[in-house]
């Protein structure tokens, strides 16, 4: 997928003028963030996510290790592992092997690694017809291959009646405006594809060093089809997602759909090790897992390794005021909300997406539901912080920041300037103690609501005032 963080500013206005997307965004609060807090009421999620970040974090301190063990026992049971040092080199790879076999078909189940590595349009080059079988996915292909705007609903800022008119216009066929009906065209119009596919490709949402396997969630079980039918299945997943035992799966796997839907397991659960053996009746004849550094290796051992421990749930997305407001394409590539503000300039840099660690109200929200406990804010806080040290804000902003800090720093200019702020700010206010513009840079702030104004004392006139009562 091509980069367009750099748009972010520019396209989140569109966002927040389009009245259907809007609306669309309501299923957010309404569904996943409802569902996910009723589902968490089963378990101990404290204890549950200390265990998940005690884990993953023994992955990720040893992560060549279990790589290597992984590599070891998949070999064992027949599977290539291949490794991929960029997103490039990993779809040659999955092109390469689709040449190896002479393919000319792939039916894929939904991989975020592989919008990284474009890895549909790279076999399209190659003559190699891809055919997304996740539902949102292969809406978003037949139109005109638009990008997922979620990790986990691709499709969430479509509404049905856009989706009726899409198959309508695209399966030529009357337009039906029943959900479990138009499922079924979708089903028809794909089932062919499933049975005449050579090759699938899936992501993972896991992989196990002790027994060489990849674990694959889905809701719709078009993983199934798309790894038992064809006679070669490839597993396109992150270096990051190794787990070394099945009980690190297990524990995962306890809040890994609780977080993302609020299911206590998804609907389709695959633990899918090497291909098909002699005697057993179905699989592939051929396994192979690329796995994909693609920027992830850089983060090992520094300040933000953290978001390596990330499982892909979507859930700060889903209570991030900012995504819920905006969606995901605004964020301008494959990883959107809080976890995508983190991602997306580690992985293409931070200079390519300067917007990005401030679309953010460091609310903290996303801290408070991130099954991993990664601390989102915080490190979109350093981000801020490197953006300034490299010079990457506009200059008014780093000045303002620079007069902040002198300020800051003096307790008497600070007592002054504030006092002087607050009484500016409540006369500001006038009668119906509203401000409704601000200056300069905080305009952004007024130009959907009214600030109350402050009462014209400082905190710490107030602070004192009640200390000698
Ligand atoms: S950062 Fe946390 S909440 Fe967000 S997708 Fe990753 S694991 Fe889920």
């Amino acid at each position: 997928m091509q980069v367009h963080s750099m748009e972010f500013k520019a396209r989140a206005g569109q966002k927040l003028a389009d009245q259907r997307l809007q609306q669309n965004l309501k299923k957010l609060s309404t569904k996943f963030v409802t569902a996910r807090a009723d589902a968490i009421r089963d378990i101990d999620f404290d204890a549950t996510r200390a265990a998940l970040k005690e884990r993953r974090n023994r992955a990720l301190e040893n992560l060549d290790v279990w790589l290597a063990k992984f590599e070891e026992n998949a070999t064992k049971r027949g599977a290539t592992v291949l490794f991929a040092e960029t997103t490039a080199d990993a779809a040659r790879l999955v092109g390469e092997i689709a040449q190896k076999h002479g393919v000319k078909k792939v039916i894929k189940s939904k991989s975020m690694v592989t919008e990284e590595m474009r890895l549909n349009q790279v076999l399209g080059e190659m003559g190699v017809q891809s055919i997304e079988t996740d539902l949102g996915e292969y809406i978003l292909q037949i139109n005109d291959a638009e990008p997922p705007s979620h990790i986990i609903a691709p499709v969430i800022h479509k509404d049905k009646d856009e989706i009726a008119d899409l198959f309508a216009r695209v399966h030529n066929k009357p337009r039906l405006t029943d959900i479990p009906e138009m499922t079924r065209e979708a089903r028809e119009v794909l089932r062919p594809e499933f049975l005449s596919a050579d090759m699938g490709v899936t992501g993972g949402n896991f992989i196990i060093a002790e027994t060489g396997s990849v674990a694959v969630v889905t809701n719709e079980g078009n993983e199934g089809m798309c790894t038992i039918m064809p006679r070669v299945h490839v597993a396109v997943t992150g270096i990051e997602k190794v787990l070394p035992t099945l009980e690190d799966l297990a524990t995962v796997m306890r809040l890994l759909p609780r977080s993302a839907t609020g299911q206590a397991i998804s609907n389709y659960f695959s633990l899918l090790t090497g291909p098909r053996a002699a005697g057993e009746q179905d699989g592939p004849e051929h396994m192979y897992f690329v796995l994909v550094d693609g920027g992830r290796s850089g983060l090992i051992g520094g300040e933000f390794q953290e978001m390596l421990r990330c499982i892909r749930c979507g859930a700060c997305m889903n209570h991030c005021p900012v995504y819920q407001k905006i969606g995901g394409h605004a964020y301008g590539w494959v990883y959107p909300g809080p976890m995508g503000s983190v991602l997306t300039p580690s992985y293409v840099g931070l200079a390519n997406a300067v917007d990005l660690p401030q679309a953010a109200t460091l609310c903290g929200e996303c801290n408070r539901v991130c099954p991993a406990s990664i601390p989102l804010s915080d490190l979109l806080r350093k981000l801020r912080e490197k953006q300034m040290e490299r010079g990457l804000r506009p200059w008014q902003e780093r000045m303002a920041l620079q007069v902040w800090g002198y300020v800051a720093r003096r307790p008497d200019l600070y007592a002054f300037v504030t006092r002087l702020g607050a009484r500016l700010m409540a006369r500001m206010g006038g009668r119906g103690k509203l401000i409704s513009r601000l200056p300069m840079a905080g305009r952004g702030w007024t130009d959907t609501r009214d600030m109350p104004a402050p009462s014209g004392r400082t905190f710490r006139e107030l602070y004192k005032e009640r200390r000698a009562r």
